[in-house]
């Protein structure tokens, strides 16, 4: 309860709100809330059993997003986007991700990891050809950093980009490229200058229509099926000159910077799945008699109940405390890895919790527990690894203390 309370006090400094609670947040936030709330009710909850079994792409479901701006959410509105901040878009991916996971990390890599570095670092040119479109939910985009030989050892990146006469060519693979299947353009890390290792990294843009690209097979996932996970081979790929992002050799900062904001989102996206396990755990209790009365009437049950909220509560305050941190242009890595740590966990717990709550329901795809602790799985790899946020918060800490 202790944290609980530092983190409330911790989180009153946003504007001059309290952003402790939904209630507390501006009125905007509020209205985009329930947007949200009542999009993923009727448009993606019915659908998303399907989606997962089916693997199907929720395309009908993005651009009906892209109208409601969810696609581009912290995206100026004079590029297509919403206008909105960081909180606003972490409140957005949990709504969205408590309807359908799979929706969610599609929103997610397109608003933080595809968008995200292209309005920062792009020039007017690239933001005019490769935001609009993809803020509307007509394209969506990825963001190619891991590789077959290297995920958490990001500045290992094997892919290599040669200046040619007339722009770049590109040639590796990158690997589990979320969206792969359906993007119309990437983020894509390659190294310039090898003698450099992670400082002679570069990115840049690729539209799908390259000459030299091509896609690897769909992998068959655990969960979040409904979304294409994908390699992207580029062999003697060919792009313009102008399709370099930032400077050269400023690669590796864009990907660290971008997964910084992308945690917020996978955070986010995390606080969605495990908010559903509870919704489905505590309705399913109040319907299931055993020994006479309703299951959620058990202490042991009820315990559940309590640790499902307390992990919960607990991630989205760290959750909003990272976004409203990037908000007010503060540093907010050590605060992004803490929230994606928590409330990845929290989804795996609660994921879990939620099956042991439905006994034998819990592991049939009648009920949605199932899909929800496959769903909450990758919530712990992607985007850094716990163990990798673990690495963040600590050198972070001990920077803090003065020891590094
Ligand atoms: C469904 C899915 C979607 C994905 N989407 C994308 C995407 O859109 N774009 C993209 O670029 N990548 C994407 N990825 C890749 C993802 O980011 C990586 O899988 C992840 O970063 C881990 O890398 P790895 O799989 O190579 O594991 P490894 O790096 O090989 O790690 C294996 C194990 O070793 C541990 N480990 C590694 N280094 C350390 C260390 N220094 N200290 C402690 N433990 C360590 C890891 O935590 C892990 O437990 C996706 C992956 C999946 C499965």
């Amino acid at each position: 309860m202790a944290v609980l309370e530092l983190l409330r006090c911790s989180l009153q400094w946003y504007g001059r709100r309290s952003i402790v609670s939904l209630s507390s947040l501006p009125e905007t936030h509020q209205m985009l809330h329930k947007t949200c709330r009542d999009f993923a009710e009727n448009e993606l909850k019915p659908l998303a059993a399907k989606f997962d079994r089916e693997h199907l792409y929720p395309k009908e479901q993005i651009r009906k997003m892209g109208e409601l701006g969810l696609m581009a959410v912290d995206v100026p509105e004079n590029l297509g986007g919403s206008g909105l901040d960081y909180l606003a878009y972490s409140i957005a991916m949990e709504e969205i991700s408590r309807g359908c996971a799979s929706t969610g990390v599609i929103m997610s890599v397109n608003n933080s990891l595809y968008l995200g570095p292209i309005l920062k670092f792009g020039t007017e040119k690239q933001k005019e050809t490769f935001i609009p479109p993809f803020a509307a939910g007509e394209q969506i985009g990825c963001f190619a950093l891991s590789e077959p030989g290297n995920g958490s050892d990001a500045g290992a990146a094997s892919t290599v980009a040669r200046p040619s006469d007339d722009g770049w060519t590109l040639s590796g693979t990158k690997s589990w490229i979320t969206n792969g299947y359906e993007a119309e353009a990437s983020v894509v890390f390659a190294t310039t200058d090898t003698s450099k290792k992670h400082k002679g990294i570069s990115a840049f843009i690729v539209p799908k229509s390259a000459t030299g690209l091509s896609l690897g097979k769909k992998e068959d996932k655990l969960g979040i099926r409904g979304s294409s996970t994908c390699s992207l081979i580029f062999e003697d790929c060919s792009i313009p000159k102008d399709n370099l992002l930032g400077e050269p050799g400023l690669g590796f900062k864009i990907a660290m910077m971008s997964l910084d904001a992308g945690r917020i989102g996978i955070a986010s996206q995390a606080l969605g799945i495990a908010q559903a396990a509870l919704d489905c755990a505590v309705e399913y209790a109040s319907k299931r008699n055993a020994f006479g009365s309703p299951i959620l009437k058990l202490q042991t049950i009820q315990t559940k109940i309590a640790n499902m909220a307390l992990q919960i509560e607990s991630a989205r305050l760290l959750t909003w405390r990272a976004a409203a941190l990037k908000d007010s242009g503060k540093p907010f890595s050590k605060e992004a890895a803490m929230a994606k740590l928590a409330a990845s966990e929290a989804a795996t717990y609660s994921a879990h919790q939620c099956i042991q709550v439905l006994g034998g329901m819990g592991y049939v795809t009648d009920m949605p527990a199932e899909r929800h602790y496959r769903d909450a799985r990758i919530t712990e790899i992607y985007e850094g690894t716990s163990e990798i946020q673990r690495l963040v918060i600590a050198s972070n800490i001990i920077k803090e203390y003065g020891y590094s």
